[in-house]
């Protein structure tokens, strides 16, 4: 009989490999990524962490697919970014990425509901029994069923974002971006958004990837990239508020 091979397969959601990228030439040249290596595995809430200007940004476009990396190889879901085209990243962002930004970014003209169904338009699939089981399940998880006929205008900040999110997840992509999604929130709506993605991880089975300075917002996530100078200071699994506080002082003394 032939054994299965008993290697453990650990799924990567993304990874980036010796990533570099260089904005501008000669004096003026900045880099903003000197190295970059990472795996951030499947089914976890990662934040990177890091003060203004350490690179942050820039590693979650590159990772999304948003900016092409100077050297380096990002693959996502499996798939070698570099090995695509325009049309077909384009393609692979809308299928298999979701984004979250801070400003919420939806469309002021559609309903929450019509917002949250657009990205399944877009990849031209009809909203039959599956998307609307996904719909209902993504809606009811993050508690806006009672909003979905309201126009943007009529919501709260935090429940635009509770509706950003359910678009994000809609499609079931592979990982979702969510770039500072608490940045223009009160502290009570960033703790809602917070808690929501949590849960999107917890009970989708959801990848989050999260960019953002706020170490309150970083304590929500499982693990934590820390950057500094666009390089990857440290990988935290699990550390809980006190070793990321810990971490954070370290940086300082
Ligand atoms: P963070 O997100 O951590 O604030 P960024 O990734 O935005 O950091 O920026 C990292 C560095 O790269 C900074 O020095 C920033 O000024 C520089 N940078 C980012 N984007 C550009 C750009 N489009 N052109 C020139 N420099 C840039």
């Amino acid at each position: 009989m032939i054994e299965k091979p008993s290697a453990p397969t650990v799924q990567y959601a993304a990874t980036a490999r010796d990533l570099t990228k260089a904005f501008g030439r000669g004096d003026n040249q900045v880099h903003a990524l000197r190295g970059v290596n990472l795996h951030l595995p499947a089914g976890r809430f990662t934040a990177i962490m890091g003060p203004s200007g350490s690179g942050k940004s820039t590693l979650m476009h590159c990772l999304a697919g948003l900016d092409q990396a100077t050297s380096g190889e990002v693959t996502v879901d499996g798939v070698r970014l570099v090995d695509m085209d325009d049309t077909a990243l384009t393609r692979f962002r809308r299928e298999r990425i979701g984004f979250v930004f801070q400003s919420f970014n939806l469309l002021p003209m559609l309903t929450a509901a019509q917002n949250i169904r657009l990205p399944l338009e877009l990849a031209g699939r009809r909203v039959g029994r599956a998307e609307q089981e996904r719909f209902d399940e993504v809606t009811s998880v993050l508690g806006i069923t009672d909003r979905l006929d309201h126009l943007p205008s009529e919501l709260s900040g935090g429940q635009q974002q509770r509706v950003a999110i359910a678009r994000a997840l809609v499609t079931r992509p592979a990982i979702v971006f969510a770039d500072e999604p608490t940045g223009n929130l009160d502290s009570t709506a960033s703790t809602e958004v917070l808690d929501f993605l949590r849960t999107s991880v917890r009970e989708l089975g959801q990848t989050v990837v999260m960019v953002t300075h706020e170490l309150d917002a970083a304590a929500y996530a499982d693990d934590v990239v820390v950057i500094a100078d666009g390089r990857v200071r440290n990988h935290l699994v699990d550390p809980g508020r006190e070793a990321l506080v810990a971490e954070l002082a370290g940086r300082a003394a």
